[in-house]
């Protein structure tokens, strides 16, 4: 048989799947893909019923249920002050998943450079290699997480093309600052680069930590596109409505992809979206509560279980170095971790290219019960 797409010859099963499948296979307790083991609130459920039960059940139009892009126009206009335009400055995605792939298939052509801050979201590096890309990985080092001024500055040139963010950051928990936004939007700008901006976590900050949408910063409106999903902030992964905001022009070479890629997206749960971002005044309270909670328990239990985790400012993932409990990498300790004390977590170093302090540290996700959360640090406190 013929070769399949050079491209996809060296993709392995994301960390993510493989992670799950070994916590399944081992009966072990899965903080290591985000996702919540409980379900949202029970109101947000009924609303795609009813939408069902009201016959939305056929395609959507391509670029998303019209009145679930007019709500979004209206969200980001009150909380962020930002203005788009929801006919034409709006797509719905499957998740934010579809609209990282086809802001990427959209913008980028063979060799051209594109920026990824590592430790990387998985699917930047391969929709990038995919499109031809030359990525050009700047790292933040922790435990910060932040770049080297010099580093991130060397990595621009005249052939950069887009810079990709992730805002708050997913694996490290960090929240960026307005410096740290200005700093890397005015490199942008000089040297004429999109921004891809994922804030998927937009809405899970803690401590008062401020979210500030890279599109709210200096001039970068018009060279940004702002990712978002309901996944995270709804509690529901599994539902993929997801979201691009990006000016007109922009948009529309999105929209190229994005209809030829899932044309469009499952109906009854736009619907679903619609009326749950209505609620969000009185839902996030609640929300950022439950799981500031959970951040507060689950650290405070993983440092009696002797890590130092990295309390994170935002998402629902905190990062612990572990060079004083083990000789292993990240691997080998998850390996460890998963057969000897039945707790499955995340090895970061898949989410670097350049850099190895993937190695050294790992991934907890905290989205869970407190009662899965108890039993995960009563094993890690076991004796191995
Ligand atoms: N970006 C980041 C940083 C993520 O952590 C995730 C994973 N949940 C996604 C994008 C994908 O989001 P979705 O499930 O909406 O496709
Ligand atoms: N975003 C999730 C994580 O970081 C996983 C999403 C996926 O499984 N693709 O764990």
């Amino acid at each position: 048989m013929k070769t399949a797409n050079y491209s996809i010859l060296n993709f392995k099963e994301s960390i993510f799947a493989t992670m799950t499948k070994m916590a399944q296979k081992n009966a072990a307790i899965n903080l290591s893909q985000g996702f919540p083991d409980f379900d949202g609130p029970s109101w947000l459920m009924d609303l795609v019923t009813e939408a069902m039960a009201q016959g939305h059940n056929q395609y959507a139009p391509t670029h998303g249920v019209p009145e679930l892009r007019r709500t979004l126009a209206q969200l980001y206009k009150n909380i962020y002050g930002l203005e788009f335009d929801p006919v034409d400055e709006i797509t719905i995605t499957n998740g934010a998943t579809e609209a990282i792939f086809c802001t990427i298939m959209a913008l980028v052509n063979p060799q051209d450079e594109v920026i990824v801050l590592e430790p990387f979201y998985d699917s930047y590096v391969a929709t990038l290699n995919l499109a031809g890309a030359k990525i050009v990985p700047v790292t933040l080092y922790r435990n910060e997480f932040r770049w080297h001024v010099d580093e991130l500055a060397k990595a621009f040139s005249d052939k950069t093309k887009l810079v990709i963010l992730n805002n708050p950051h997913n694996p490290t928990g960090k929240v960026f600052t307005r410096e740290e936004l200005e700093a890397i939007v005015g490199l942008a700008e000089q040297f004429d680069a999109y921004l891809l901006s994922d804030e998927v976590y937009e809405f899970l900050t803690f401590d008062g930590a401020k979210h500030l949408p890279t599109a709210t910063i200096s001039k970068a409106l018009e060279r940004t596109i702002t990712i978002s999903s309901a996944g995270k902030t709804f509690g529901v992964t599994g539902w993929k409505i997801g979201w691009t905001l990006a000016r007109g022009q922009i948009s529309h070479h999105i929209r190229m992809v994005h209809q030829f890629n899932t044309f469009s997206v499952c109906t009854p749960m736009q619907w679903g979206v619609n009326q749950a971002l209505q609620r969000l005044d009185e839902y996030l309270p609640t929300f950022r509560s439950l799981y500031q909670e959970k951040r507060d328990f689950f650290c405070k239990g993983l440092t009696l279980a002797n890590y130092s985790p990295i309390i994170p400012q935002g998402t629902y993932f905190t990062v612990a170095p572990i060079g004083h409990l083990t000789g292993l990498h990240d691997v080998g300790h998850c390996m460890e971790l998963i057969e000897r004390k039945k707790v499955a977590a995340i090895p970061p170093s898949v989410f670097y290219l350049k850099s190895r302090e993937g190695q050294e540290y790992i991934r907890f996700c905290f989205a869970k019960k407190n009662e899965t959360l108890e039993k995960a640090l009563q094993n890690l406190k076991s004796r191995l």
